[in-house]
């Protein structure tokens, strides 16, 4: 009796640890932290997580610049890009803070991409498609290109997740999720982010653009930090456009 009664104490054992494994392992969240991650369960995947942090305290006072100086250096590419061709996106105006207004997201996001798109001088260069709306706010691995506003479990900004084949340098998947907890606005402000400067750093990443930290690049449209009252990301710098086009030669 004891023999059968221990058999079956180590088989509960057993089916407890197993299902614990695998609930771990389907629901391994991706850190939300900057950095280059596996995929579980997707070998040929790899996925890339941009953290774009405040450079002040929340609790600090900015001085309002609201200037765009003009720069050269260069920004360095991630190694994947988007393929040529129709790359859909969905928007969730559901999410938009109300100070930055629902209605808004559409131009902002086609304004951003434009500038991106249009500073590529080749021919074979992604053309990105407005692909309806979504109502998801979170990031996931499901071929839906997604940009929203939700939370986040940090103190980013805004954080953008690519997911990109490691065979071929190709984007499979990629989701920007800008954080609802920060005060946005589309002025210039020292009490609020501008959506529209954050939101063309982040999706510069969608096109294979890294962040840069260095104090060189503190007026590049990729410099890896974000600040109140600023919009001097809103037009991409001389080297933000050399960078995307060593991408898409
Ligand atoms: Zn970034």
């Amino acid at each position: 009796m004891r023999g059968i009664l221990g058999v079956l104490f180590s088989l509960i054992l057993v089916f407890v640890l197993s299902v614990t494994v695998f609930a771990q392992s389907e629901n391994a969240n991706i850190p939300e932290r900057n950095g280059d991650y596996a995929v579980p369960g997707r070998s040929g995947l790899r996925v890339r997580v941009f953290v774009h942090e405040p450079k002040e305290r929340p609790s600090s006072s900015v001085s309002v610049t609201c200037e765009d100086p003009h720069v050269n250096d260069v920004i360095g590419a991630t190694g994947w890009k988007l393929p040529s061709g129709d790359w859909k996106y969905k928007i969730n105006p559901s999410s938009v803070p109300s100070s930055v207004g629902s209605g808004n997201l559409t131009t902002i996001t086609s304004n951003s991409f434009g500038k991106w798109v249009n500073a590529i001088s080749s021919f074979s260069k992604p053309t990105l498609v407005p692909d309806g709306t979504t109502t998801k706010t979170r990031n996931a691995l499901d071929f839906e290109n997604i940009i929203t506003w939700g939370r986040t479990q940090g103190s980013a900004l805004g954080v953008t997740y690519v997911w990109y084949y490691t065979a071929t340098n190709l984007v499979a998947d990629v989701d920007t999720i800008m954080n609802k907890k920060f005060a946005w606005s589309l002025s210039c402000s020292s009490t609020s982010y501008n959506a529209e400067n954050i939101l063309i750093h982040e999706l510069g990443h969608w096109f294979g653009l890294n962040d840069e930290y260095g104090a060189s690049y503190v007026d590049n449209t990729m410099y890896g930090y974000g600040s109140r009252a600023e919009i001097k990301k809103i037009t991409p710098e001389h080297g933000d456009k050399v960078g995307i086009n060593l991408i898409y030669p």
